[in-house]
């Protein structure tokens, strides 16, 4: 006779929802492109934390998540952060210069979300402030856990550095921690020594900018390094937030004909406050459309500019699945609620 063996786990995240945790089937870990490939055709969501300032604990990340997990994100991605040197005053009025890293724990979030909600999970992964062995390491202990997806970048300058530089180990730009991964999945680690090395299989995202990087000269040759990126080995590209759709599609298009095939997926961002109309084109170097700006401009309450923010999401995400994006991902950086009020819209 024979025998079928049903894995059955429970699903901590409906806990809080019931009394009992549920028994639930097992899901099968999936990389991005596996989930667009098997969505055929479908919309998916994904959103994006960043981890917990260092001394929070990670129910401050469950409490953000749980309204989000209802809509059966196919991955949560979580960003990656550089230690920032700070000044710290000593008893006798002089300084020490300190290097602190405000939110660590990128690769273990990754794990305990997966844990938590049986939901795959997208580490970022950033060149500035790492070596690249320290890189090497993440991506060791990512792969012993069995996370084979990342997103590469290269990372922001230091905040009292007016351009970025690199760690005197490590990678100047993305495409080149991108190699790296690209290596490792190939069994080459940075020891030479190591040989026949076990194979990663990680797929690799890479960012992308439909209103250009802020330091490329213009789109055209930011494109022809996106573009080496994805002949590097990118498995897809994600986006900078944007709040004009045609920039995208203007984006999406321009790829195309430079012969971009991989899967672009778009990055969203409500607009929540007043004082984001001038913080989000200083610090992401986006431009916020007139009308939705003149909409904001009206508002007397950030309460008010919340609804303008959500309503003008949700059409920015209707307009983005009917052109047949694949994903439609979502920056949730603290306020999921509003990001709730517009995906229960879309599915
Ligand atoms: P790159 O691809 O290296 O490009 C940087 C600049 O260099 C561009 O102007 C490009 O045109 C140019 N360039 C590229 N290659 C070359 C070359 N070979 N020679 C000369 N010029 C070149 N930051 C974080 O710190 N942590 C995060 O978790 C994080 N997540 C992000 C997620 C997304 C989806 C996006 C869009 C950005 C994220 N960022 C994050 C910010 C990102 O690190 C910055 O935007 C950074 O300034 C650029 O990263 P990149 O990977 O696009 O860099």
């Amino acid at each position: 006779m024979a025998t079928i063996t049903v894995i059955i786990i429970h699903q901590p995240y409906l806990q809080s929802y019931a009394s009992l945790p549920l028994p639930t089937i097992f899901l099968h870990r999936m990389k991005v492109t596996e989930h667009i490939a098997n969505a055929q055709g479908k919309t998916l969501f994904s959103f994006e934390v960043l981890p917990p300032l260092k001394g929070k604990t990670i129910e401050t990340l469950y409490n953000h998540l749980d309204p989000l997990m209802e809509f059966k994100p196919s991955w949560i991605n979580v960003t990656y952060h550089r230690a920032e040197t700070m000044f710290k005053k000593r008893a006798d009025g002089s300084f020490d210069k300190v290097e602190v890293r405000k939110r660590p724990g990128t690769v273990g979030i990754c794990a305990a979300i997966r844990n938590h909600y049986n939901v795959d999970t997208v580490p970022h992964l950033i060149c500035g402030g790492f070596s690249k062995q320290e890189t090497e390491n993440a991506l060791i202990d990512l792969n012993f856990l069995g996370i084979d997806n990342v997103l590469v970048l290269r990372g922001d300058a230091e905040k009292n550095e007016p351009n970025f530089v690199p760690h005197k180990d490590g990678h100047s730009y993305a495409s080149e921690l991108l190699q790296q991964v690209v290596n490792l999945n190939h069994g080459i680690y940075l020891e030479d020594d190591i040989q026949s090395g076990g194979k990663t299989k990680f797929c690799i995202g890479v960012a992308g900018y439909p209103e250009k990087h802020f330091e490329a000269p213009n789109l055209e040759i930011d494109m022809k390094y996106l573009k080496a990126k994805v002949e590097g080995g990118a498995d897809y590209i994600m986006t900078q937030m944007f709040f004009d759709n045609k920039k995208f599609f203007h984006f999406v298009k321009t790829c195309r004909a430079n012969g971009i095939e991989v899967p672009i997926i778009p990055g969203l961002k409500p607009l929540t406050t007043k004082k984001q109309l001038s913080v989000l084109p200083r610090i992401f170097h986006v431009d916020l459309p007139t009308e939705l700006s003149l909409e904001v401009m009206k508002c007397k309450s950030d309460e008010e500019v919340e609804q303008v923010g959500t309503e003008w999401l949700l059409q920015q995400s209707r307009e983005l699945k009917e052109f047949g994006v694949p994903v439609l991902h979502y920056y949730t950086l603290g306020k999921p609620r509003v990001i709730q009020n517009v995906v229960k819209e879309l599915v």
